[in-house]
């Protein structure tokens, strides 16, 4: 059997024309110079998208797509393709249905009383909802996340010293080097190992992830993922490519009101850490090219650029995460100086942190994400 299909392989944004190729069990991608597969029938998943192309997921492939005019589907393909779903492919690849009567009878009335997700919707979403929804955005980060022994240990220390009673259920490293951190729905944190290269010391680092763990007990991405992109989250998932949904997530904003709460957190957590929150109010000094004297400090010529404003990109970690001078002066006052702080994790540690990305040879590399 055999059909031309269209195919996104969730690697690049090429859109290769392919032809497919199967038999009863399972099929195969033929194009000019290559070919992948083969692929069983029961791993695809329809789609629900509009348009009049049918177009079909593949599990645990987060990007991966192919498509064909659903007028030009031969019979016997058609026999062997899965049936669209009523809700999209993505409650289909976590099992969400589960969850579905009770959102979908919130979302009945949201609709009734005309709003797209009212703030107390986010609260009464399901725990076990929402941390599916944060498994399966893990799944598009599909491989990126670093390990080493030495610089797992490390992450490990760091983690149980800033969130000792375990809130957040995972935090990792992914091999992205954008300066950010982010918290999934589902108390999962990401921090991207262009932050661990831009932090000067591990403290700043325990400060960016109290901030998120601020998020994560806050239940602000849920918030923030419903009040941005609406119900459709919940009823028809994230259908988009993996590095669109992390787009989607790193461009959530989630007000001020909930960034003064989780800098609060990070503060309180740093304390009980006994770490010092000086150099975090630091960072969020040098990631901001607007505050004042930041240029003088460092020695730098008015109008000269400096490294974090040449590699400011939009998706860095204050573009969601506005900074000020208030903030900066929130976790400066916070420190106490007849306190002996100890640093969050030891210059070896910190070492091992930091290369833990360059260093494993398992890790997808950066290029292949098509962020
Ligand atoms: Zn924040």
């Amino acid at each position: 059997m055999e059909a031309e299909v269209w195919h996104y392989d969730g690697r690049n944004a090429n859109r290769w024309g392919a032809r497919l190729a199967g038999d009863a069990t399972s099929f195969r991608l033929i194009g000019g110079s290559w070919e992948s597969g083969p692929y069983a029938w029961a791993d695809l998943a329809a789609l629900d998208l509009p348009g009049a192309d049918a177009v079909f997921g593949l599990k645990e492939a987060p990007g991966w797509r192919i498509g064909l005019p659903q007028d030009a589907i031969p019979d016997g393909l058609a026999a062997l393709l899965p049936r669209k779903v009523r809700y999209g492919g993505f409650i289909d690849r976590i099992g969400l249905w589960k969850a579905s009567a009770v959102l979908a009878s919130i979302a009945a009335l949201a609709v009734f009383v005309g709003v797209s997700a009212p703030g107390w919707i986010a609260p009464v979403v399901p725990q076990s909802f929402e941390d599916n929804l944060g498994d399966a955005m893990v799944g598009d980060f599909g491989g990126r996340f670093c390990a080493t022994p030495q610089g797992s240990a490390a992450l490990k220390a760091l983690t149980t010293r800033i969130d000792p009673d375990a809130n957040a259920r995972s935090i990792e490293v992914a091999n992205i080097p954008m300066v950010n951190a982010v918290a999934l729905p589902g108390r999962r944190i990401v921090i991207f190992d262009g932050l661990l290269q831009q932090a000067k010391s591990p403290d700043e680092v325990a400060g960016v992830l109290g901030h998120e763990l601020g998020h994560v007990e806050h239940r602000d991405t849920m918030a923030a993922l419903l009040r941005q992109l609406g119900l459709s989250v919940i009823l028809g998932g994230m259908n988009g490519t993996a590095g669109s949904n992390i787009n989607a997530l790193l461009s959530l904003s989630y007000g001020r009101e909930a960034e003064h709460e989780a800098d609060l957190t990070a503060i309180a957590k740093m304390r009980a850490a006994n770490i010092s929150p000086l150099p975090t109010a630091d960072f969020f000094r040098r990631m901001e090219p607007a505050l004042p004297g930041k240029g003088a400090k460092r020695g730098r010529n008015k109008g000269e650029r400096s490294d974090l404003e040449d590699e400011a990109q939009a998706l860095n970690w204050l573009a969601s995460h506005p900074s000020s001078a208030s903030r900066y002066a929130l976790f400066a006052d916070a420190h106490d100086t007849r306190r002996t702080y100890a640093p969050a994790l030891q210059p070896s540690e910190w070492r091992a942190l930091r290369t833990m990305c360059a260093s494993d040879k398992k890790v997808k590399p950066v290029g292949a994400f098509g962020l």
